[in-house]
């Protein structure tokens, strides 16, 4: 599946580059391409297409990889609190037992209520039925801004709300890399449900400008297609579908005509399924 080997790709390409043994955890998503159409009943479309074998063994996977490389893993570093980016954790602590796991405040607030009994029986289990860890790892709160690796100064950039509340990124100003988690997306779909109101997808504009000040020459997204480039333009990019669906937002009724209007611009982009719930949340 495209969105899920780009999100691999993303993630391999940040080791080599950096040449450390730090993985982020905004990228072990594994989920579906899509999670709701058009036309689709909830029921239907919540269905995952892994199945808890698929899905532990791929966590483990990545856990292997980084062993392979003889790299020792010491850090795990949580962009944001979406649970679909450190649900994974748990089995990767399990080959890396020493590695801390850690994030800002404001990241593990969020992460708290991602992990509570009622997100998971209301949200996450339903999309990926038996394949959450009931023992679900919960970072520790970051000491300072900065984690250094190998004479490299990784800084934690604090970004407010971007695809959720709390949000950050990880610079590495030694190599001029950018870790955005999901306040860059790259041919991707963005995940503006929560963003209905200007007011949010300000600040998502604001965490922007405050990457690209940092002149970065390549940018890591969350959430990617295989195919492409870690460049930074995709900060650029990322901000023009914000523009173009405030704008498509304001000249349509309904949140099918949004979601159509969107997709002739951006035809080939992943995940559709968060297209049209951003638009269901815009035009409820
Ligand atoms: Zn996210």
């Amino acid at each position: 599946m495209r969105s899920e080997n780009g999100i691999t790709t993303s993630r391999r390409e940040f080791l080599s580059n950096a040449g450390v043994g730090l993985v982020t955890a905004s990228t072990w998503l594994i989920r579906t391409e899509a999670r709701s159409m058009p036309g689709q009943s909830d029921s239907r479309t919540s269905k995952s297409r892994h199945t808890t074998q698929e899905m532990a063994l791929r966590w483990r996977a990545l856990a292997n990889w980084v062993a392979a490389r003889g790299k020792n893993l010491t850090t795990i570093y949580a962009t944001h609190g979406h649970g679909d980016h450190f649900f994974g954790v748990t089995t990767v602590l399990e080959r890396f037992p020493n590695a801390r796991f850690a994030a800002r405040p404001e990241v593990i607030r969020i992460m708290r209520q991602q992990a509570s009994p009622e997100s998971l029986a209301t949200f996450w289990n339903p999309r990926f039925p038996g394949q959450i860890s009931s023992h679900l790892a919960i970072a520790e709160e970051l000491a300072g801004n900065v984690i250094n690796l190998e004479g490299h100064d990784l800084v934690s950039v604090p970004l407010g709300f971007t695809d959720t509340a709390g949000t950050t990124c990880l610079h590495v100003p030694s190599i001029g890399l950018i870790v955005a988690g999901d306040a860059a997306y790259n041919g991707v779909h963005l995940h503006l449900s929560e963003s209905p109101d200007q007011q949010r997808r300000q600040e998502w504009i604001a965490a922007l400008d405050k990457m690209e000040s940092l002149k970065p020459r390549a940018v890591i997204a969350g959430h990617k297609r295989v195919e492409n480039s870690d460049s930074p333009q995709i900060l650029g990019e990322t901000r023009k579908y914000i523009l173009d669906f405030e704008r498509l937002a304001v000249q349509t009724t309904t949140a099918r005509e949004l979601y159509d209007q969107m997709l002739k611009l951006y035809p080939d982009w992943g995940n559709p399924g968060a297209l049209w719930t951003s638009a269901q949340a815009v035009k409820p």
